[in-house]
């Protein structure tokens, strides 16, 4: 594909000049994170202030100079807004807020869904319809007009292209009409920078939506969200007539924060209630007694207390650096960036011909009416896989780009172009995901070993390449332990020698070999052909009051064991699957004593390895192993696992219990079974004898499943 991806420049010379000088601080920072914010100009800022330094802005609900200068002020603001959308003060109310989310709430607890409240036959509520794009601000109206009556209908993305591209006008639309209901849509959306039509808004009114609803006899209200719209594009409220619309202004403009507004219809401002009221929004109220009397005015009703006067003084330069600039010139800027980009992103490839991004979009960037300025993607390695956002955020910031990740607050439009079942989002979720969460994608093939250790405290074996997964833990690890004639489990604490008895399994042949220096190797079967044992008490060193019932596993390997440690009437018990006694509410563990699963992080060791000094007589290229890890990841940062609470390996996912306490036994050579000073006397100086390394995980699912080495591993 042969495309010119020359950018075409919007604004002409002078203005280039003039944003350079504005936003001079950016240097040569790249931002492009507009639609999660927008910057303030160095004007508005220098203007803000010699305002507030010339002026004397008292309480507007004081009376007097000072306080009628501020009442002056925030008409002539919400003057302003209603102008900059093209209508005037008689078709349209302003009520501030505190941003475009507080604006969804004041209608999602005043919409009066009943026609008549007092009227006993006529109690139905109404609908509230959303799409599936909707913000998550809008997402939480669900539950607070569910509690008020309404029923909640979900339009997913196509049937509601499919239902306004249908939509013949309601043949009676005068008759009785027994509820109202509200219609809830972005004008642009946030996730892909899709625009809806804003003709939806006339066909929501003449009844698009009766044919999704049950009751048909309702009257349409239309919530348009227009927070990611306006702040590049022109909305023209003399043509398209929601009855709602809210905004925040520092997407606008960028300064002040915490300032939005509410634009209500004025023809139907009847349709909010509300139940509190705060200073300034009551004409009268006793103290003593329940009663009150709302003012007259809408704004004045819905603005509890004091509003955020200086704010309000301040939104007057931001709209000045839109108007020289014009919101067309705006929307064509940022829409021909985004084209530029979106293009030259369609054309990057990898050596092998794979592309390097995966676009999310529901357009091909060639019309700016149905596609505005944001640009969605992943980037791919040559190999197929996804590189994780945290790695693209911080190589991205590596070269002064700031972007925006994540899902941006719209689960739906995020579940729809990534393809997500629910069910994936939930099992995401129990994993750690959560929304604006940094949980993501670690680089690389991570997963570089796994060991099993099939019986406790003795060698390790290394898996090939998966092996699969239980209710336990990795299947076969710690399945098996060594006992005294006294019941007792034999550990490498007292006993070193025990790491150089290396079990190796052959899971085809079902067999489990042993070996141990100096002697012959010894076999037993996997399968669990050997008797039960009278019921053994057996203590373990560290979980002592719970009894484990195992199965002895013969006399041979019995006889074997003794000859090879040297003491005798050792005996091999193997855990019972068939009755094990189980924990409240613990996961199931296998004869190991503290968790499932033990994750080292190779990066760690060499940190720890790094900082022990050469003259000792341990050995550093097989260390990793005194830690005795079932995972062993790789290409994190030293110490990285200790921010870890949940983590996903491949399909997996585990929960974070918590760091592995060390004891002596880390001073164990796996390999010879001579015991060192180090790395315990080293860990125990750099972290001030809290002897903690590596950390142990719980599965959170109970179901079969592999562990594969190279499986991606997220966490967060
Ligand atoms: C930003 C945004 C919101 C929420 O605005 P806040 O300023 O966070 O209250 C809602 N809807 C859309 C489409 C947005 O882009």
């Amino acid at each position: 594909m042969i495309e010119t991806l020359e950018f075409t420049p919007v604004y002409d010379d002078i203005t280039t000049k003039f944003l350079q000088n504005e936003f001079a601080r950016l240097k040569d920072e790249c931002y492009v994170d507009h639609a999660g914010a927008t910057l303030y100009s160095d004007t508005q800022i220098r203007k803000v202030g010699a305002d507030l330094h010339g002026s004397l802005y008292a309480n507007p609900h004081s009376i007097g100079i000072g306080s009628s200068m501020t009442q002056d002020i925030i008409e002539r603001m919400r003057y302003r807004i209603l102008s900059h959308f093209n209508t005037t003060p008689d078709e349209y109310s302003v009520i501030f807020t505190s941003g475009a989310t507080a604006s969804l709430k004041i209608i999602a607890e005043g919409f009066r869904f009943k026609a008549n409240e007092n009227n006993e036959t006529n109690r139905h509520a109404g609908n509230f319809v959303y799409v599936q794009d909707n913000h998550t601000s809008v997402l939480g109206m669900r539950d607070v007009v569910a509690a008020r009556g309404a029923e909640v209908i979900c339009l997913d993305h196509n049937r509601a292209f499919h239902i306004f591209s249908q939509h013949a006008i309601s043949p009676n639309p005068d008759e009785r009409q027994n509820s109202n209901s509200l219609f809830v849509y972005s004008a642009q959306c946030n996730f892909s920078g899709m625009k809806y039509p804003l003709e939806w808004i006339g066909d929501a009114h003449t009844g698009a939506l009766s044919i999704v609803v049950s009751e048909p006899s309702t009257r349409w209200y239309v919530l348009l969200d227009a927070a990611g719209f306006v702040p590049t594009n022109n909305l023209d409220l003399s043509i398209f007539k929601p009855d709602f619309v809210c905004v925040s202004f520092y997407k606008m403009f960028g300064y002040p924060t915490g300032i939005g507004a509410l634009l209500v219809k004025n023809s139907n401002s009847d349709i909010l209630d509300k139940i509190y009221y705060g200073g300034g929004t009551v004409d009268v109220a006793l103290s003593s007694e329940m009663f009150h009397k709302k003012r007259q005015v809408l704004h004045q009703r819905f603005e509890d207390g004091t509003v955020s006067f200086l704010s309000i003084a301040s939104l007057q330069y931001g709209f000045e650096i839109l108007s020289k600039l014009t919101m067309d010139q705006i929307s064509r800027h940022v829409f021909s960036l985004a084209q530029t980009l979106h293009h030259s992103l369609l054309t990057l490839h990898h050596c092998n011909g794979k592309p390097v991004v995966k676009l999310y979009s529901d357009s091909d960037y060639e019309n700016r009416s149905t596609q505005g300025g944001i640009v969605t993607f992943n980037l791919i390695r040559s190999n197929g896989e996804y590189v994780g956002y945290m790695e693209v955020v911080n190589m991205a910031a590596l070269f002064k780009i700031h972007l925006r990740t994540g899902c941006f607050c719209n689960p739906g439009a995020c579940q729809r172009h990534l393809s997500l079942s629910t069910k994936a989002i939930l099992q995401n979720y129990e994993a750690g995901y959560t929304c604006g969460g940094t949980a993501d994608l670690i680089n690389g093939k991570p997963t570089g070993a796994l060991f099993i250790y099939p019986i406790k405290s003795c060698g390790a074996y290394e898996i090939i390449d998966s092996w699969n997964l239980n209710a336990k833990g990795l299947e076969y690890d710690r399945e098996w332990m060594i006992i005294t004639s006294s019941g007792t489990c034999l550990t490498q604490k007292h006993h070193v020698n025990l790491c150089l008895l290396k079990p190796i399994i052959f899971k085809k042949q079902g067999i489990m070999k042993l070996t141990y220096p100096g002697m012959p190797t010894i076999q037993i079967s996997l399968e669990n052909i050997y008797e039960k044992s009278k019921e053994h008490p057996i203590c373990q060193s560290r979980v002592c009051e719970s009894k484990v019932q195992g199965i002895d596993c013969g006399s041979e390997v019995s006889e074997w064991l003794s000859l090879a440690l040297g003491k005798p009437n050792l005996r091999l018990i193997r855990q019972n699957h068939e009755k094990q006694k189980k924990g409240l509410n613990k996961a199931d563990l296998s004869f190991s004593n503290q968790a499932q699963y033990l994750v080292i992080n190779e990066a760690s060791v060499s940190w720890l390895i790094d900082k022990i000094s050469d003259d000792t007589d341990f050995k550093k290229d097989t260390s990793i192993h005194r830690f005795r890890g079932n995972i062993i990841v790789k290409g994190c940062n030293a110490f990285d696992e200790l921010q870890w609470e949940y983590i996903r390996i491949g399909n997996n996912n585990f929960k974070v219990n918590g760091p592995c306490t060390r004891c002596q036994m880390i001073c164990i050579d796996q390999t010879t079974g001579k015991k060192t000073i180090e790395p315990l006397r080293t860990l125990a100086e750099k972290f001030h004898g809290k002897l903690r390394f590596g950390i142990y995980l719980t599965r959170l699912e109970n179901t079969q499943d592999v562990l594969k080495i190279g499986d991606q591993i997220w966490y967060s």
